[in-house]
């Protein structure tokens, strides 16, 4: 228990204490004293802190429970608290209030009070979450207080170096190299591993000129902008890229996954992350998607030759009475023409797989284009209004082809996926440097979540409908390649209920 006797106050001996202490009255749980020391460890002035409860001034962290306070009245035990210390600035260790809690007899006040004693205590940040002993402040002499502290340090840099052991071991298992890039010096740094899916040398001066010999021509411009869009807004880096290894001249698949670090102005000031061969992964999908082309292609000659039957024996029956049959053979068709596009969809996704997607961009003229769709649309969508605004007459560069293919899936998305005879509107804008097209529907539309999805292949809303609408989420999909290639943007706005529109612009001449 510790005592003090009264002299001209009972509290003028804890005034140069070496340690933070408050005396707090349990009747009415106000801080009846506090030394300077308790105020600067606190953070706080005088004001703030005198004849004030105490766990409005220190927050319901200092709450001593009520059975614990009456154990410290009543049998004189102590009790410790650890109070994490806001002001902590980034370290390998942290910085703690440790406060002691104890019985305190003030000569002349007729009860007991409770003195808290606040000093700071170290402990090292444990990514464990196991409880480490703790370093004392004020607790012996500097020289006492530096030994601990070298033995701590050592401790810490053991454990830094287990730490770093175990993340290359963890990197070699899963055949990662760790790269960066320091945006404002340019240094560049690659891992031994790293290193060695490009085959470079472990000593070799390594600068993104290097790196970039290496990689392929036709992903430069990806590359580059994956470096700009880092440096210039901290956006993540995702890129995968094929590049010529060093040495041995062979093809190699690498991916680099990224993040950005931001300095104290929130700058980026450097990427890092980790670089990995995905060739085997690469080749497995090559195989995966080599097969799935010849089965599609080997698919459509059967399905070309049944279709040409089936028309000529529509072609022998004309003029006979045969109803039945003409009907059954024309619904036949029908089917046979939608398995027919399924597989030219696979055929589409293997070819953007293996990046020989044929996009041959050549002069056309817009308004031609889009009459030309604007006919089919309306033949193929008999079951909805299509309206086009004004379709102006420009020069583009542009496979007709592809451009056609994006404008019958995204009027073909809003028909299917609106109620019959309501409203689909292309609306076509001409801005300095391209040309926008709005596809805008009165359909069920989409959730925010959903819309960032809608482009990823695969990817289908998955929604509660009795009957599922038929698609494999693919369309929009190619429709995203078909832009990319084409040098525009596509992006969709939607909300639940009150329908989508999906726009893409094209770059005007
Ligand atoms: P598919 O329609 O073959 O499933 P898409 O890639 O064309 O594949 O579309 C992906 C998903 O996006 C669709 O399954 C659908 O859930 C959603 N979607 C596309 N267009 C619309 C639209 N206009 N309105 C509501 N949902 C849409």
């Amino acid at each position: 228990m510790a005592m003090i006797s009264q002299k001209s106050s009972p509290f003028e001996h804890f005034k140069n204490a070496p340690i933070g202490i408050c005396i707090i009255d349990p009747s009415n749980n106000k801080i009846s004293y506090c030394n300077d020391r308790f105020i600067h460890k606190v953070g706080k002035v005088y004001q703030e802190v005198f004849k004030k409860n105490y766990i409005e001034v220190l927050g319901a962290n200092w709450l001593l429970e009520d059975q614990l306070m009456s154990d410290i009245l009543l049998n004189d035990s102590t009790a410790v608290r650890y109070i994490e210390n806001p002001n902590q600035e980034q370290s390998f260790v942290e910085s703690l209030l440790e406060i002691t809690y104890s019985r305190i007899q003030l000569n002349g006040i007729n009860r007991p009070g409770i003195a808290l004693w606040a000093k700071y205590v170290y402990r090292e940040i444990s990514t464990t979450q196991k409880a480490l002993p703790v370093h004392h402040e004020d607790s012996g002499g500097l020289i006492n207080q530096l030994s601990k502290s070298n033995s701590f340090l050592s401790e810490v840099n053991a454990r830094l170096r287990e730490n770093h052991e175990n993340l290359e071991s963890a990197f070699d298992a899963g055949n990662l190299g760790s790269c960066g890039i320091n945006f404002r010096t340019g240094e560049v740094t690659l891992s031994a591993r790293g290193r060695s899916f490009f085959g470079l040398s472990e000593d070799a001066n390594i600068t993104w000129e290097v790196l970039l010999q290496a990689v392929d021509a036709a992903y430069h411009d990806e590359v580059n902008k994956a470096f700009s869009d880092a440096q210039k807004h901290g956006s993540p880096v995702d890129s995968t890229y094929s590049i010529s290894h060093m040495v041995t001249h062979e093809k190699r698949w690498i991916r680099v996954l990224a993040k950005v670090h931001r300095d104290q102005n929130g700058q980026p000031s450097k990427v890092f992350g980790l670089v990995t061969d995905i060739t085997d992964q690469k080749t497995d999908e090559q195989r995966k998607n080599d097969f799935i082309a010849m089965a599609s292609h080997e698919l459509k000659t059967p399905l070309t030759a049944v279709t040409g039957y089936i028309q000529m024996l529509l072609y022998q029956l004309r003029g006979t009475d045969l109803p039945i049959v003409q009907d059954l053979l024309k619904k036949s068709v029908r089917q046979l023409d939608k398995i027919a596009s399924m597989i030219d969809t696979f055929i589409d996704v293997t070819e953007f797989e293996t990046e020989c997607i044929r996009i041959q961009p050549k002069v056309c003229d817009f308004k031609t284009l889009m009459e030309d769709v604007k006919e089919d649309v309306v033949v193929t969508f008999p079951s909805h209004q299509i309206v086009f605004s004004p379709i102006p007459s420009i020069s583009i560069q542009a496979d007709r082809q592809k451009i056609t293919q994006v404008m019958m899936n995204l009027i073909g998305n809003a028909v299917k996926f609106s109620s019959p005879s309501s409203c689909v509107a292309v609306h076509i804008t001409i801005h300095n440097t391209f040309i926008k097209i709005d596809v805008k529907d009165q359909g069920i539309g989409m959730s925010i979540d959903e819309v960032a999805k809608i482009f990823n292949k695969f990817y289908r809303v998955e929604r509660n409908e009795p009957q599922k609408t038929p698609g494999f989420g693919i369309g929009l999909y190619i429709c995203h390649q078909i832009i990319e290639k084409h040098k525009g943007k596509i992006w969709a706005e939607s909300a639940i209920g009150l329908g989508s529109v999906f726009s893409f612009t094209l770059p005007i001449e």
